[in-house]
């Protein structure tokens, strides 16, 4: 793992919570983007060398709106930046943790990703992001 790439925070709505950010942050969303396979809505702000990534759901049974129902608002996962994420996932896999995917797919801002079932990492949803240009033998 090379850092944390972002975290990402589950709201009700990105426009109120964008709102609330850049004010936090000082800064405005430079991307926002929808990933239909999540049934989410994306928006990114830079801070320093990280991100953050608010999420919206897009529809009732996108995993944003079930963690909502559970939990509220809040801190839905932590993202960290890997440069070969298969090998990544091999490692994760041999040291016994739940992978919730068994391939990478395609994520927000131009990113391969897979994601870690929480229940083996304390509570934590665990995503791992590679930056799309730099991986191979992968065809959309
Ligand atoms: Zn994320």
């Amino acid at each position: 793992m090379e850092k944390i790439e972002h975290i990402g925070i589950a709201v009700n709505s990105i426009q109120s919570a964008g709102n609330i950010y850049e004010k936090l942050l000082n800064t405005t969303i430079y991307k926002t983007e929808e990933v239909a396979s999540e049934n989410v809505l994306t928006a990114f702000l830079q801070c320093g060398p990280n991100k953050i990534e608010l999420l919206e759901a897009t529809s009732e049974g996108s995993p944003i709106a079930r963690f909502i129902a559970k939990k509220g608002e809040g801190i839905h996962h932590i993202a960290f930046e890997v440069t070969d994420i298969r090998a990544e996932m091999q490692r994760l896999k041999n040291e016994g943790f739940i992978l919730l995917n068994d391939e990478p797919k395609r994520g927000a801002d131009n990113k391969l990703v897979c994601f870690v079932h929480p229940k083996g990492t304390n509570g934590v949803l665990v995503e791992l992001c590679e930056e799309l240009s730099n991986a191979t033998g992968f065809s959309l």
